[in-house]
């Protein structure tokens, strides 16, 4: 991955219609129990709720950032999001990818009061919240793009108020009696690819919802760029770009990272990962 120590050029940042960059805090990351009592939310447009405040947090110390442009240079970061487990896969993730937005800071000032160091805090309560969210609709998605149908029936419930998804032990509500999609059930038949289909847009706009917004940049092209508030509000976007099929995540076998191959062609993400399988392959060869 590409990263930068001073803002990116914006025609870097620019992919079609969308421009984000997005900072990765340099300095050791941490899980810890207590933090400082005041602190700052750090991004303006951040809106942080109950769970940011519960600990532990995820903390960085940090001395300087990076930064790297997702949507451009990543945009099957939401794969890789994905795959993480456990709490030390939550801070390879934060020291590599970034925090996901809901940052509240703390500066440390050194004895002679010149500005050195800034604390970043985020809970890890949100994160495992954030990542139990898109993971939920992950699986229902990988049910629907590899077409298991009986499988996505077996999910659906049709109840006298309308049609239920129950998916990870939550009941949600599809579509209600007399909606479109339910008449066309009485009409044609169950069609629960249809429904699953509506239901994973419908929550993946809401996730989106007031977290993207237009902006002009003003020294760049003259055109309206939108830009998404946050790294997860990011992620959120490239998961319905897979969706329509604008991004096709793919598993390199070099490195295990998600990555859209762009050409179908392509089998890993980068010429060093091409050259490691196929010494990898030679190896395997001439041992058998
Ligand atoms: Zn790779």
């Amino acid at each position: 991955m590409k990263y930068s120590h001073i803002s990116p050029f914006l025609k870097e940042i620019v992919s079609d219609r969308y421009a984000f960059f997005w900072e990765v805090p340099e300095g050791k990351f941490n899980l810890c129990r207590n933090t400082a009592a005041r602190l700052q939310v750090y991004a303006p447009g951040a809106h942080l709720e109950k769970m940011d405040e519960t600990s532990p947090f995820i903390v960085c110390k940090t001395t300087g950032k990076r930064y790297y442009a997702p949507l451009r240079k990543n945009p099957a970061l939401h794969r890789t999001f994905c795959s993480v487990m456990d709490d030390s896969g939550i801070l390879k993730f934060a020291s590599t990818y970034g925090l996901l937005g809901f940052t509240r800071s703390h500066d440390i000032r050194s004895r002679d009061r010149r500005l050195r160091t800034k604390l970043l805090i985020e809970s890890a309560q949100r994160w495992q919240y954030e990542l139990s969210e898109m993971k939920r609709l992950m699986y229902l998605w990988d049910i629907l793009k590899n077409r298991r149908y009986s499988l996505l029936a077996a999910l659906m419930v049709r109840e006298e108020d309308g049609i239920y998804i129950i998916l990870n032990k939550r009941r949600d509500l599809i579509a209600a009696v007399d909606s479109d999609l339910e008449r066309r059930w009485d009409q044609l038949g169950e069609r629960p690819e249809e429904a699953a289909l509506l239901y994973l847009t419908n929550c993946i706009n809401a996730k989106i919802r007031g977290g993207i917004y237009p902006r002009v940049l003003p020294t760049y092209k003259k055109r309206v760029y939108l830009f998404p508030d946050n790294l997860l509000t990011a992620m959120w976007l490239m998961f319905l770009w897979e969706v329509i099929g604008e991004v096709r995540p793919y598993l390199c076998p070099g490195c295990n990272n998600w990555f859209d191959p762009r050409r179908s062609t392509r089998k890993t993400c980068s010429d060093r990962c091409r050259k490691r399988v196929s010494r990898r392959k030679g190896k395997l060869k001439r041992s058998s």
